[in-house]
């Protein structure tokens, strides 16, 4: 997608604090944080929304469960953090490259 942002932050081409990074996955540090600790974790396959996953993503997004929980422990909020996917602009959807936001670092975070 030449007009995503996401997946040009995924080719470098719009820059990124990047945390972990692999063959599908990619994390990132939220430009704008809600929390002390927020970032996004996002697939490199431009998937536009959550109700766009189809069962051969299942795994692929399951994933980014597991390595979001991964880097919120390294960042000591494994006891208390958020995980926000929006779905529409309704929701808050800005970026229509399916991402999971995880917020941590503050107590009892909801509602935001
Ligand atoms: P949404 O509202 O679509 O669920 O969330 C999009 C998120 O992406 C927002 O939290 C916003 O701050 C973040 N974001 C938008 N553009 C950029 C960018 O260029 N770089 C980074 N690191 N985050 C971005
Ligand atoms: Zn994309």
């Amino acid at each position: 997608m030449t007009d995503c942002i996401f997946c040009k932050i995924i080719t470098g081409e719009i820059p990124s604090k990047k945390i972990y990074e692999d063959d599908d996955v990619l994390a990132f540090w939220d430009i704008s944080p809600q929390a002390p600790v927020h970032f996004l974790v996002i697939p490199k396959k431009h998937i536009p929304r959550p109700v766009d996953i189809t069962e051969v993503e299942e795994q692929l997004t399951g994933k980014l469960l597991r390595i979001g929980g991964q880097i919120a422990q390294e960042n000591g909020v494994e006891d208390g953090f958020r995980v926000v996917f929006n779905n529409g602009a309704k929701a808050g959807q800005v970026v229509f490259h399916l991402h999971m936001h995880i917020l941590g670092g503050k107590d009892r975070p909801w509602p935001m």
